[in-house]
This record gives C-alpha cells, structure tokens and sequence, in this order.
C-alpha cells in the first residue's frame, strides 16, 4: 500500500483537513484511507506530538467534521453542518505542555485532535477571514486556503505544484506545443 502524501497548504488545518480529499469535482481520491493514515495526518499537522490510536469510529468522526467544514466553507452547507463542527468544537482539545529543555508538546487522544481543528474552523468560519477563504485555480484542484495576501490575489493552493503547472499549461496553449 502506498502511502499518501499530506499537504498542508492552506494556511488553517481545518482547510488542511478538508484538503485530505484531492480532486472532490474530478477524481475525487481521499487520502484518509484508513485510521492510521488519520493517525499519522493528526501528527504531520502539528496537533498532537505522538501519533493516537485510532479506530474506525475515529476515522468516521474525521471524515464527518472534514465534510462539515467543506460544505461550510464553499457555502453548501447542510442545515446540521454548523451543528457538527461546533458539537466536535465543544469536546476537550489537545492539551499543550512546555517540552523540557524546549518546544511544546500536544497531548491527547484522537478525538482531541479533531476538536482543535473544529475550533480552527469556529475561529476561521465565523470570524473576518471567513472572505478570504479560496479554491484553488488549478484545472482539477479543490483545495481551500485562506489567501492572506495584502491585494488577496492569491490563486494557487500551492505556488509550486499548482501554480507552476497552471503557467505551464497557459504557455503550452498560448504557443501550440505539442
Ligand atoms: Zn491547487
């Protein structure tokens, strides 16, 4: 089994979350393809300093708080959508503890996790930056970002695959390559 690649490209995990499936309009591929790759997504986004058990109702959980968060950020909310995220947002999120010598360690099981990303996305979702929240340009790209940019001229999840790609594509139109 190969093991998928995370991204972590759009400035607020509970976009990065939302982001784990690639390609939602096209060839929609989700990279959460079984509990441990949960476990090893919660580590590689920085909220919990070990990598959780996890279990087919976490798995679950996850994908339900990460389709909330779509369907919420691109304005296809469900009517029980806001219900899932603040129901995730009200559990006990990862515990941080001063690291000896240095750094922060995040503690917690599983579900902690998930309750942090949820309160991003209370933070992201109903706060100011709620009008910067993008899709990405690219042809078959459906990841979200928040584009902080000062003019928010920001197109491209990700400057290096999606916008390199996106250019090319563009000079190979303009100039009939073949
Ligand atoms: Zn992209």
């Amino acid at each position: 089994m190969s093991v998928s690649r995370f991204t972590f490209v759009s400035g607020n995990v509970a976009l990065d979350l939302a982001g784990t499936v690639q390609h939602r309009r096209t060839d929609r591929t989700d990279l959460l393809d079984g509990p441990e790759a949960l476990s090893r997504w919660v580590v590689e986004a920085g909220l919990l300093t070990s990598t959780p058990p996890a279990g087919a109702a976490d798995l679950t959980a996850a994908t339900t708080l990460r389709e909330a968060i779509y369907r919420l950020a691109t304005d296809e909310a469900e009517p029980s959508d806001r219900d899932t995220v603040n129901a995730f947002a009200a559990t006990p999120p990862a515990q941080v503890r001063l690291a000896a010598p240095e750094g922060v360690e995040r503690l917690g099981p599983l579900p902690a996790a998930l309750s942090t990303v949820a309160r991003a996305a209370v933070e992201l979702l109903g706060g100011p930056d709620r009008a910067r929240i993008k899709q990405c340009m690219a042809d078959q790209c459906t990841r979200l970002f928040v584009d902080t940019s000062r003019a928010t001229s920001r197109r491209w999840c990700d400057m290096l695959e999606c916008g390199n790609r996106a250019k090319a594509a563009g000079f190979r139109a303009r100039h009939r390559v073949t």
